[in-house]
């Protein structure tokens, strides 16, 4: 049995790897599947499962919504959904006309903060895909006005940063409810990104969630300490919820993170893909 990633992008959010590319490269590192999970798109799907068909290799449609969540962010990951459902579609929508408001504002904050970028800078820099801040980032520092991707973030982009401007997300109950109408299996990503202090603030948010059909948690990520992972493994325990782990593998950002296996301490078996299909088939 291989090893799998359940946490990947690609250029059609914010990667640097075509979805074909992406798959292929996960290939030749030696992964047994992995699935795709762009920002608030679907577009990669189609690209990177054909591919996967091509090379014989296991190629799961997911996407990672992010929803409305104080203090901290909160991103929900919907497994094997199903691209072609017009509720999807259609929230689809909603958050790339919500992302083409943002964008312009977020060029106009960093003008008056006296950064030099144009609007065309940074959609040539997303190439096809749909704009992001790590797009913003990467001419930041290609115009040399910071020195590195994660000094874009800190100075300029972060959530609170003067150059960030909110964009429009759904409530978590709304995203849960189209991942769900979609056939997607909804987990929640990344939990130390909610901002949350302790178990028993993260174990509220979860029942909340369990109502609103939620279904896993992402247990195995780059930045989980080993006592989040205990923490987050004990909730999934506890609560019945699948357990995944992928490694947010963008290609650019965060320095020595690879496909796979993170910063060389994650090995996600195969059996966590299998874990989703049990689901998947109740
Ligand atoms: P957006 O979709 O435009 O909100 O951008 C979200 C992406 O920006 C995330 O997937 C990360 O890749 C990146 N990002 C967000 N916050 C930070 C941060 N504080 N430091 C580094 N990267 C970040
Ligand atoms: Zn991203
Ligand atoms: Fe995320
Ligand atoms: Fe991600």
């Amino acid at each position: 049995m291989g090893y799998v990633d359940l946490h990947l992008h690609t250029t059609a959010s914010d990667g640097v790897k075509s979805p074909s590319d992406l798959v292929r490269y996960a290939k030749t590192r030696g992964l047994q599947a992995i699935a795709i999970t762009d920002h608030d798109t679907i577009e990669g799907l189609k690209e990177g499962f054909e591919e996967g068909e091509k090379i014989s290799f296991e190629v799961i449609p997911g996407i990672e919504i992010s929803a409305e969540h104080s203090p901290g962010s909160m991103h929900l990951l919907g497994y094997f959904i199903d691209s072609s459902h017009p509720l999807l579609k259609h929230r689809l929508e909603y958050l790339q006309k919500a992302r083409a408001e943002r964008n312009p504002k977020m060029v106009e904050k960093l003008n008056r903060l006296g950064v030099n970028i144009t609007y065309e800078e940074v959609l040539e820099a997303s190439g096809k895909g749909q704009v992001g801040r790590p797009h913003f980032a990467q001419v930041l520092m290609g115009k040399k006005y910071v020195k590195s991707f994660q000094e874009a973030f800190d100075r300029y982009l972060k959530k609170g940063a003067p150059a960030y401007v909110d964009k429009m997300r759904f409530a978590p109950g709304e995203a849960l409810h189209f991942i769900n109408e979609a056939k997607g299996i909804a987990v929640l990503a990344h939990p130390n990104t909610l901002g949350l202090n302790g178990y028993s603030e993260l174990e509220d948010l979860i029942l909340q969630l369990l109502k609103e059909g939620l279904r896993g948690i992402e247990v195995f990520y780059p930045e989980h300490s080993p006592a989040d992972i205990a923490q987050y493994k004990g909730l999934a325990e506890r609560y019945g919820l699948v357990m995944t782990g992928g490694t947010d593998y963008h290609g650019i950002e965060k320095n020595g993170l690879e496909i796979g296996v993170g910063r060389g301490e994650m090995r996600l078996p195969y059996s966590m893909v299998e874990g989703l299909k049990a689901i998947r088939s109740q």
